[in-house]
């Protein structure tokens, strides 16, 4: 990632997916801007970013145009380009990712789509004339958007559009050299992945029936996310990465945790 400069959009704290994307990268040697969403984060992201020598960190929120107008301007002057861009955000209200799925309120579905989904469309877009050599583009998904996963409910919509968004930038990109993928991560033990009903059970029941015995932690999600942003991922575009234990390929769960019937 040496000479590589890149935007990381959706670091919460030193457990978020996009700061291990971020520690990764940046021991590979790439140059990276940050951003956080709200004062409160900023005393957690600051002491992060410094310790990777980022000298940009941005206050944004994805459905405020204004501090992504900032954000890529402030970028567009000091670096002129990038060379890969990572969205690492998602947020629906926890009252909904618990209980049963038919009672999503439109509210709570459009806010999780706009801010899970459409928030991915918006950045690629700001982040299109920066990469005029070309780039790489990597969002984060879940095995919920593929398969029913207990409470993930609207979220799994949001994130099967994800997907489906992923490979409709990739098409349309590649035009301008620009590949776009996901990362489909199994359960970790983070903000959002807290605000799940369940998520202990489900991080438990993911770890003991994947293939591997584990879950995935910051250093494989960074590796993966390193090797899709590199040039050693160069023709692997549209594509839905599953870093997660192996979890994905299985029908049920081992013999051994399946009580005798
Ligand atoms: P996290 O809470 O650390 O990160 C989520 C980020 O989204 C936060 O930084 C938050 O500020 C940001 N965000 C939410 N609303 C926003 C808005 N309006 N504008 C800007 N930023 C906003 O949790 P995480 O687990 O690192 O989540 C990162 C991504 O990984 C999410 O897309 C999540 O769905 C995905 N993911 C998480 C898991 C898991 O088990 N933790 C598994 C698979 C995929």
């Amino acid at each position: 990632m040496k000479n590589k400069k890149g935007l990381v959009i959706g670091v919460a704290n030193q457990k978020s997916i996009a700061w291990g994307i971020s520690e990764v990268l940046s021991k590979e040697g790439a140059n990276l801007a940050l951003t956080y969403q709200g004062n409160n984060f900023k005393k957690r992201v600051q002491p992060l970013a410094e310790s990777i020598g980022s000298k940009f960190i941005f206050d944004v929120d994805v459905k405020d145009d204004s501090s992504l107008d900032s954000c890529f301007k402030k970028i567009s002057d000091e670096w002129g380009s990038i060379d890969f861009l990572v969205h690492s955000v998602a947020f629906s209200e926890k009252s909904e990712l618990m209980g049963r799925f038919i009672n999503t309120s439109r509210e709570n579905f459009l806010k999780s789509i706009d801010i899970s989904c459409y928030s991915l469309i918006d950045v690629s877009k700001r982040a299109l004339p920066l990469m005029s050599r070309g780039g790489s583009i990597l969002t984060l998904s879940y095995l919920g958007a593929q398969r029913v996963t207990p409470n993930y409910n609207v979220m799994g919509i949001a994130k099967a559009a994800l997907e489906s968004t992923v490979r409709y930038l990739a098409s349309d990109l590649g035009q301008d050299n620009i590949r776009v993928n996901a990362i489909s991560a199994g359960p970790m033990k983070t903000l959002a992945g807290a605000a799940i009903g369940g998520a202990r059970r489900v991080f438990r029941l993911s770890e003991q029936n994947s293939p591997l015995g584990s879950n995935p932690n910051l250093m494989s999600v960074g590796g993966a996310a390193a090797f899709l942003l590199s040039d050693y991922g160069m023709h692997t575009s549209g594509e839905v990465l599953f870093v997660d234990g192996g979890y994905h390929v299985m029908g049920m769960p081992k013999l051994d945790h399946i009580e005798k019937v």
